[in-house]
């Protein structure tokens, strides 16, 4: 096993880890919800250890986007390659996620999806001024540190790129600088990868933490929106993404999802698509055979601007809250909504729960209540970790479409 591997028996021990959380917690909330061990457990167990797992999640994400994007793009062996593998890389992110959104609107336009009846949690989202125009503005910050202590994702993207094309076309002058930048980046996928030894125990607490407050009826009310939700994520993650691979790159899908299924169970566990760079890049270039060139460049980009399970959540939560609501929506309203999808997925930061705060931007301009989002808050823990394995697989996907037309792709590898 190399040192930049995965834990060893990661996905037995997550599993476990979520198995013994639900059964732990459960416990406390059905026999001892009214004891003062109750509240202990709760707060210093639970809640307590399942916000310092995601504290150390999103502690790495910035350094990990940064140092990934600079050591991928200042090692580029030809630069003029980066314009077209960065042209079809995005073009292909905004047109998985089309379809990722449209096909959501159009199978919950044809099971008919309905709204909540009970009482709607109040719900304050945070970011609400968010917008088209200030999406693009936040691509260029002002402040190049200002960006990295608001963890401005999209703007750390924009300065990471023109810090490693800057080192790459500098390289001889700053005496292999470009090197201390992989170095800075190996440190960082370890520290990734050490934090994710602790995840049984993160998921553990997370999961308790979960079923300690609503019990094991979780789902509640919200079933229909649960199934079909998970009913389009595997649809787009095993259709769409099979499609994909066949038609634009002559690619066996079956050989790509079982070398995939590590690096999902990761994105499951940490419901970070960022955190789960190391893993990704290592399972694309290692197993899928996408050389550095391309998965240095795809897969971080990827991890910060493409998320297509994130999409198909905003598009049926937005049809549901509307429902909810009684509002009917135009056709204009979900042609807004797919449009609406595709921006803010990729002004998503790839940290838990960002989905569900950006999905505010959309029903703010379909003029729909924000304070709805609290009605799907309640399911939204368990769905995140399933839509953000469908964002890295999606990652992973586009990496190697992009890598068989740029003649990056050694199909042996790929179907080893
Ligand atoms: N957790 C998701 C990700 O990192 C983002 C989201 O939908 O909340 O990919």
């Amino acid at each position: 096993m190399s040192i930049l591997s995965a834990p060893k028996n990661l996905t037995r021990n997550v599993l476990i880890g979520m198995a013994l959380g639900v059964l732990v917690a459960a416990f406390f909330h059905y026999y001892q919800n009214s004891t003062m061990l109750f509240d202990f457990v709760e707060k210093y167990v639970f809640n307590l250890g399942g916000q310092i797992f995601k504290n150390l999640l999103m502690l790495v994400v910035v350094p990990l986007v940064f140092f990934s994007l600079v050591a991928g793009i200042s090692s580029l062996s030809n630069m003029v390659k980066l314009g077209s593998i960065a042209s079809k890389t995005i073009g292909l992110y905004l047109f998985t996620t089309g379809i990722a959104v449209s096909t959501a609107l159009i199978f919950g336009w044809i099971f008919n999806l309905s709204g909540y009846e009970g009482q709607v949690e109040s719900f304050t989202p945070a970011g609400g001024e968010a917008s088209l125009y200030n999406t693009v503005l936040r691509i260029f910050p002002n402040n190049m540190f200002g960006a990295f202590v608001e963890n401005n994702m999209l703007g750390i993207v924009f300065i990471s790129i023109l810090f490693g094309i800057a080192l790459n076309l500098t390289d001889e002058l700053t005496g292999g600088l470009s090197k201390a930048f992989e170095r800075f980046n190996i440190v960082f996928l370890k520290i990734v990868l050490l934090i994710m030894s602790f995840a049984p125990v993160g998921v553990f607490c997370l999961m308790g933490s979960y079923v300690m407050a609503k019990g094991l009826n979780i789902f509640g009310d919200l079933v229909q929106y649960v199934v079909l939700l998970i009913f389009v994520l595997l649809f787009h993650l095993t259709v769409t993404y099979s499609l994909l691979l066949k038609l634009l790159a002559n690619l066996n899908p079956l050989i790509f999802f079982r070398k995939m299924r590590n690096v999902a169970l990761f994105a499951f566990s940490t419901s970070s698509s960022a955190a789960t760079i190391p893993v990704t890049l290592k399972t694309v270039s290692d197993d899928l055979g996408v050389k550095k060139d391309v998965s240095s460049f795809v897969v971080p980009v990827g991890a910060t601007i493409n998320m297509d399970g994130t999409a198909i959540m905003q598009g049926l939560a937005t049809m549901f809250i509307a429902s909810t609501v009684g509002v009917d929506l135009s056709l204009v309203q979900y042609a807004q909504i797919v449009l609406l999808a595709i921006i803010t997925s990729i002004g998503t930061a790839a940290v838990p729960s960002a989905g569900t705060v950006t999905l505010a931007l959309i029903l703010g301009s379909v003029g729909l209540p924000l304070d709805a989002i609290g009605l799907i808050l309640a399911v939204d823990r368990i769905l995140d970790m399933i839509r953000t394995a469908v964002n890295v697989c999606g990652d992973a996907a586009v990496s190697c479409i992009v890598a068989k037309s740029e003649n990056e792709l050694d199909e042996q590898i790929y179907n080893g």
